[in-house]
């Protein structure tokens, strides 16, 4: 996989405003938001899409859930959307899985 933004903002190579790190995962702001809270949830494996995920990344997969919920509590959010683009027609733009948390405002259904 070729390296992505993501991964240099793991190594620190390109700023961003990191709101919880672990051994497995990051989570840090968007940084062109669409709610008034609105982070991404990154695992450091280099997944590319979630449809490349196997089952040996079955635990990391939750915990990158744990983490979405726990940050978005420190973020006091009750209320929170998760989006996982998959895919280019999907909307997917940058190629490193992630989970996008939304919240502090209301949402429709279904999604755009
Ligand atoms: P997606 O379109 O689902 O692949 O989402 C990619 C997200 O990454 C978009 O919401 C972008 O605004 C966000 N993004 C791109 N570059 C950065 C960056 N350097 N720091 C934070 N978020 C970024």
């Amino acid at each position: 996989m070729s390296e992505t933004i993501f991964s240099k903002i793991i190594k620190r190579e390109i700023p961003a405003s990191i709101l919880y790190e672990d051994d497995l995962a990051l989570a840090f702001r968007d940084v062109n938001p669409q709610a008034p809270v609105h982070f991404l949830v990154i695992p450091k494996k280099p997944i590319v899409k979630l449809s490349e995920a196997t089952i040996e990344d079955q635990a990391l997969l939750g915990h990158l859930l744990l983490v979405a919920s726990k940050v978005a509590a420190q973020e006091g959010l009750t209320g929170f959307r998760l989006v996982t683009n998959n895919g280019e027609e999907a909307g997917q733009t940058v190629f490193h899985l992630h989970i996008h948390v939304l919240g502090d405002r209301s949402f429709t259904w279904p999604p755009g």
